[in-house]
């Protein structure tokens, strides 16, 4: 527990956000009624998709689709992977998001199912709910100086009133806090009446408020194994009880996993150098939270899981992920591809975004559309802010219309390049000529194939653009 605690309030730290590709997107920028604003929380355009998105972050919400997968299938660069950063951004930072491009689930220190696994696990919460002082059921070890052996008078109590004479320590045990405060008082009395020592063990049943003596010895947690569960000795400080304070900690399956895994421990969450975690381990794990979830410890929070570029999967692969969906912790599964009809990996078939057709029936599909020149105008205007680049109206509309005439993704590109132009000719604005300079210095993917074409026969192992790469 101690580590779990540890855990969840050193990853605070490491959730420092840089400048990233989406770091500007802060949510689905939807309304109340789910209806997709034109633009907000850095979102624009892709009403339809930003629309669906929204449902599926409601039923992730309402807890109905755990095990469920989404498909976010469109052209490159038309936001699959910003939805996806905006349902995260969305769900809080209670809900696990965990994301892998398919092609990170293919290394040598790691099988592709090891791989899955902890993708998986990453994406599924555990709340644990911890009692920082004094619990219900718990054995509460009270220290109240007073006589021994003679009637108490109401004026002892746990505050603490010592009478002159022979002192020792009372034990208390109770079932709730409340029953010390409410019958502190009368427990003294109860206890006054019956012959009792130092080291004595009382019950006290809340609701008859009856007093009975358990037996001798304290300290050791075997003597009191019928009080269930949830015992635990807390000592209190000399006439001072300790309010009831409930602590939450939210980590991962693979967290608990990764600390309770000898090969490992606790650092090997931030190097991410995990390597395989034992079956049994996860097994052990599986079965203490069980038990917390049980006594009410603990919950399961199904996360997201973000599999970007999922035509990279291989069979082996997607028949893992329909079984693991079938598991009652999993998570959402929301995967992208920007793939059209190509093979399935790993055989000689070929499906709709290299997908198995058993699985893909198992998907809601979400499609994006490619942007409008107005919305690639707001998206270049949220990424000037993003990145601090002060730009000349001209300049933008010039960006504007490369991102039209080739991609959003190349023209996003350029406001870093034309801010660092500008720099150099110690300009506070970033003006056309800047945009020109290293629209001239970058080729996009269409100038840069023209330019292959063109001087292939230079290049070695040339042998010109074939079909196979036509589905690409
Ligand atoms: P690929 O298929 O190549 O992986 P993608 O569909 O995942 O592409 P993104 O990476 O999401 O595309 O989008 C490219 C860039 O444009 C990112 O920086 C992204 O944050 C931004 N972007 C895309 N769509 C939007 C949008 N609707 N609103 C704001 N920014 C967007």
């Amino acid at each position: 527990m101690a580590e779990l605690k540890r855990l969840s309030e050193s990853r605070d730290l490491t959730r420092i956000e840089r400048i990233g590709a989406h770091s500007h997107i802060r949510g689905l920028g939807l309304d109340n009624s789910l209806e997709a604003r034109a633009a907000s929380e850095g979102m624009v355009g892709q009403l339809p998709a930003r629309r669906a998105a929204g449902l599926i972050l409601e039923l992730i919400r309402q807890g109905k689709i755990a095990g469920r997968a989404v498909l976010l299938a469109g052209q490159p660069g038309t936001g699959k992977t910003a939805l996806a950063m905006g349902i995260a951004k969305s769900l809080g930072a209670e809900t696990p998001f965990a994301s892998v491009a398919a092609s990170e689930l293919f290394s040598l220190e790691l099988s592709k199912t090891e791989a899955l696994t902890q993708a998986f696990r990453r994406a599924i919460g555990v709340r644990i709910k911890e009692e920082a002082e004094i619990i219900e059921g718990e054995v509460v070890e009270i220290s109240i100086d007073r006589p021994l052996s003679t009637a108490a008078g109401s004026s002892a109590g746990p505050s603490g009133a010592t009478a002159p004479g022979k002192t020792g320590r009372l034990t208390l045990k109770t079932t709730d806090m409340e029953t010390v405060y409410e019958l502190g008082g009368k427990m003294i009395e109860a206890l006054g009446k019956e012959k009792v020592q130092s080291g004595d063990v009382i019950a006290l049943d809340k609701a008859s408020g009856k007093v009975t003596k358990l037996g001798r010895s304290i300290g050791r947690s075997r003597d009191y194994d019928a009080v269930g569960p949830h015992t635990k000795f807390v000592k209190c400080p000399e006439g001072e009880l300790q309010k009831r304070k409930e602590v939450v900690h939210c980590v991962t399956l693979h967290e608990i996993d990764v600390i309770n895994s000898r090969t490992q421990g606790f650092l090997a969450l931030f190097t991410g150098d995990t390597g395989e975690i034992r079956a049994e381990v996860r097994e052990q794990i599986d079965t203490k939270v069980a038990e917390w979830r049980e006594e009410g410890k603990a919950d399961i929070v199904p996360g997201v899981l973000f599999i970007d570029e999922v035509h990279m999967l291989d069979i082996e692969c997607f028949s893992f992920l329909n079984r693991a969906l079938e598991n009652d912790m999993a998570p959402i599964l929301v995967i992208a591809t920007n793939r059209g009809i190509t093979s399935i990996r790993g055989t000689n078939y070929r499906s709709p975004h290299g997908i198995p057709p058993d699985f893909l029936d198992r998907l809601l599909i979400i499609t994006t559309q490619p942007y409008t020149e107005d919305d690639i105008r707001k998206i270049l205007d949220i990424r000037c802010d993003e990145e601090e680049v002060e730009m000349s109206a001209d300049a933008k509309a010039l960006l504007t219309k490369i991102g039209v005439e080739t991609s959003l993704r190349y023209a996003i590109n350029l406001i870093t390049s034309a801010a660092l132009a500008c720099q150099k000719r110690k300009g506070k604005v970033v003006e056309i000529d800047d945009v020109s300079r290293v629209y001239g210095l970058f080729l996009d993917v269409k100038r840069s194939t023209q330019y292959l074409v063109e001087y292939q026969s230079q290049y070695m192992f040339s042998e010109g653009l074939g079909e196979a790469d036509g589905d690409d």
